[in-house]
């Protein structure tokens, strides 16, 4: 993106591209259909040490800015759930996008070209183990540490520190959660159950899917809230939003196990309800203990060991500090012509075609800015 948006006013720009093809977590994104944007993207759907740093870039490029490059394409697309933008076909429609409009606008694409070493005289030079690139500028959009099968590397964080950069602390984020050894043999066995509940820590809270894996959680509401979520705290789940539970064990006739089985079957998954009744059952059938079981469905406090890590992580949060660039066009404040885009920076997007808009804002901010 930043290269095409340089390139159409009249810059000479290469991008220098390790692996053999451009935009290989595009091809793998959105389960092969790429969730290229959300309709209704705010900087509220972002985190960072600084809330307010993707604004500047996110009004400059909007999702209407890339659906209409979507369009001009004829490239076939379909809301999803909640303003998420998918490809009917797939997510090789987007980088075939992008490599036409870098062919438009004259961008050179380089493959096979591991950058490996940066060095600033009177302008940057750029070596590979082949070849040597110099420029006035240089646009680090590295990525992050997600999927290190992908070919993710430290590269990006390791020349923000060569030129003095501060980094923050990188985490896996948008990751599944896996739950301790006592946890794990109590639900696990249930992996490939899914419910939709209400996932809450740390002041956020996501209605969406949770799905039950060999190891922990995962699901779009897990997902999101692994983004906030901090070793030693809990994970609080309302396993039956907007729904009262126990209301029917009240109205039973016999108030007992095979009542409160009943009544918790018509909620959750039948398995599910099961396990979790006989890990959480009542001491008694008197209306406090109806009431405290109440609460129990809608804050089941769960406090997850790990998460799975940057293997299965989808976004890296942390990054390049949004202290050391400009907000509206990603430039190094220390090191003029230097900038940084994407993943790399301390911007993390929420699930729901986030990340690829923060990619593209990003990217277009510089490359307006080049
Ligand atoms: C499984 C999965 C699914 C996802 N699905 C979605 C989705 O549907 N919607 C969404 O918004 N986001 C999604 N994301 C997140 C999204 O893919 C990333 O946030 C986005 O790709 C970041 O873009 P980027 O350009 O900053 O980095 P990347 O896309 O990671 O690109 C970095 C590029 O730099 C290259 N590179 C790295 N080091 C060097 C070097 N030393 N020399 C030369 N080249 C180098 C890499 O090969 C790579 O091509 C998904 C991520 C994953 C892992």
């Amino acid at each position: 993106m930043c290269a095409l948006e340089a390139g159409k006013h009249g810059r000479r720009v290469a991008v220098v591209e390790r692996a053999d093809r451009i935009g290989k977590k595009i091809l793998i994104s959105g389960g092969g259909r790429c969730n290229f944007t959300n309709l209704y993207c705010t900087s509220d759907n972002f985190f960072s040490a600084n809330p307010h740093f993707a604004k500047s870039a996110l009004a400059q490029y909007t999702p209407a800015d890339f659906i209409a490059l979507v369009e001009k394409h004829r490239i076939p697309y379909h809301e999803k759930a909640l303003g998420q933008l998918f490809c009917d076909r797939s997510a090789g429609d987007i980088t075939d996008l992008l490599e036409a409009e870098c062919r438009l606008a004259g961008a050179q694409i380089i493959l096979n070209s591991r950058v490996q070493e940066i060095q600033r005289t009177t302008e940057f030079v750029v070596r590979t183990a082949t070849a040597e690139y110099r420029a006035p500028a240089l646009v680090v959009a590295t990525g992050g540490l997600s999927i290190p099968k992908l070919g993710a590397t430290a590269f990006g964080y390791d020349v923000a520190r060569q030129f003095g950069l501060k980094i923050r602390k990188t985490r896996p984020a948008l990751v599944p959660l896996v739950l301790g050894a006592e946890d794990q043999s109590s639900y696990c066995d249930l992996a490939g159950v899914s419910a939709e509940v209400i996932a809450a820590c740390a002041g956020q809270s996501f209605r969406e899917k949770m799905l039950i894996t060999h190891r922990g959680l995962s699901g779009p509401a897990i997902l999101q809230i692994s983004s906030y979520w901090n070793h030693g705290k809990p994970v609080r789940i309302d396993l039956a939003p907007d729904r009262l539970v126990t209301a029917a064990i009240g109205e039973a006739k016999v108030k007992n196990v095979a009542a409160a089985r009943s009544a918790i079957q018509q909620v959750l998954p039948k398995r599910f309800a099961r396990r979790w009744l006989d890990l959480h059952l009542p001491s008694s059938w008197t209306n406090p203990a109806l009431a405290k079981l109440e609460r129990q469905v809608h804050d089941w406090a769960l406090t997850p060991a790990d998460t799975e890590g940057y293997e299965k992580a989808e976004v890296t949060a942390g990054g390049v500090d949004t202290d050391e660039l400009s907000a509206s066009t990603m430039e190094c404040r220390k090191v003029p012509g230097l900038f940084f885009i994407g993943e790399v920076v301390d911007v993390t997007g929420q699930l729901g075609g986030f990340n690829f808009q923060w990619a593209w804002a990003s990217g277009a901010a510089a490359g307006r800015a080049l």
